[in-house]
This record gives structure tokens, sequence and C-alpha cells, in this order.
């Protein structure tokens, strides 16, 4: 069988990664990975379903135990990627999306250069305040936090293999959708089609 495709997807807060990614989701050959985090639950987060949430204690002994397949600090919170999940999916022939932040991809670009990397942009800072500001899930604080993050992740957005705008919800599924297909029928992520074209005279 062959393996299946890792897909990074990073993108600033409030942008609108996980509504996107909610879509794409309901095709049962992608797997989501779920991260783990020290962050604490918002109201109606689910441990297991939205993030393993641990204490900065058990968070650094999976660390010790090479239990992350990649992990970063984000506006004072662990969050890292759980690798066993990650590489049973992707050896049962299913896509993985792991949705992190830039820390984290830069690390995945070091370890998994086969993977391809995504960034969400909002249409600008100033919508991305008003996102943050209307889902009300944070403290003001918070908002500020994640703002001052904005900019300075965006920059990045240009060591990604492909970045979408995320102003119309649908515009923005069908635009990732696409690139999930163009990745499935790249000749280097898949060049054993071409022989069994062949032997199958
Ligand atoms: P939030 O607290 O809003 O759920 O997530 C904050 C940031 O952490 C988001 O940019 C999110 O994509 C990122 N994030 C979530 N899980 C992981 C992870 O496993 N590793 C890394 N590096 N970032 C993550």
């Amino acid at each position: 069988m062959n393996k299946g495709l890792l897909f990074v997807v990073s993108g600033p807060s409030g942008c609108g990664k996980g509504t996107v990614l909610a879509e794409i989701l309901k095709d049962d050959r992608i797997f989501y990975s779920v991260s783990a985090t020290t962050r604490s639950p918002r109201p109606g987060e689910a441990d297991g379903v939205n993030y393993h949430f641990l204490t900065k204690e058990r968070f650094e002994e999976l660390i010790g135990q090479d239990g992350m397949l990649e992990y970063a600090e984000y506006c004072g919170n662990y969050y890292g990627t759980p690798r066993k999940p990650v590489e049973d999916m992707l050896s049962a022939g299913k896509h993985v999306i792991l949705e992190i932040e830039v820390q984290g991809a830069m690390k995945i670009m070091e370890k998994c250069p086969e993977a391809v990397f995504i960034f969400i942009l909002p249409p600008s800072l100033k919508e991305l305040r008003r996102r943050l500001n209307k889902r009300g899930t944070e403290t003001e604080d918070v908002i500020e936090k994640r703002l001052g993050e904005a900019a300075g992740e965006i920059k990045n957005a240009c060591k990604y293999d492909y970045t979408l705008i995320n102003g119309e919800l649908s515009a923005a599924v069908d635009d990732l959708k696409a690139i999930i297909r163009a990745e499935e029928l790249n000749v280097k992520n898949y060049p054993n089609y071409i022989d069994e074209v062949l032997e199958n005279a």
C-alpha cells in the first residue's frame, strides 16, 4: 500500500484554519493529528478531541521519551505533535494533517522534507483582529499577544509550498482540496502508478 501524504497547515490564530479544516476532514482518507498542549481547554473543547490537555510535567516527560514529532512554545504554552499516531496513519495509507504554528512547521521541514506545507492567510491583519474579537474565546490580553505573533508568522508564509487566503470559506476549502488533489497526482509522490500502467499490457 502507498504511504499517505503529510500536510502541514499553519496560519495565525484567528485566520480560520479550524473552520477550513473541519470541511476537509469530512473526507475519511484524511486523519487530523490531535496535538498535545499545556494550555487550558476553552469552553466546549474536549480532551482527546481538540487537544490532549497535559500538565507541563507530563509534556516534558513525553519530550524526554522522544514521543513528540515536533513541539514548540507559543504564547507561554507548549504545543506538540504526538509522534506515533502520525507514523501509524501514514503507514496505513492515510493522509495526515498537522495544524501547527510556524516554529513547529520549520522543525517538520527539517525532519520530513517530503511533507507538503500550506499557509492559510487572513485577508488582512485588520480582519484578523475582527475575527479574534468576534470569536470571544480569549481575553483582550491574549488577543493582543496573538496579534503580536501574527505579523511575524505571516512573514514566514513564503517558506511554505502553498498559501491560500481564507476570505470566503467555500473558496478556501476548494483551494485546499485542490492542493491535496494536486499532491496526490504529483509524480514525485506516487511514481509507481506509471509502472502499474506499463505492467498491465
Ligand atoms: P490555539 O491555542 O489557538 O489552539 O493554538 C495556538 C497555535 O498553536 C495555533 O497556531 C496552532 O496551529 C498551534 N498548534 C496547535 N497544535 C500544535 C502542535 O502540535 N505543534 C505546534 N508547533 N503548534 C501547534
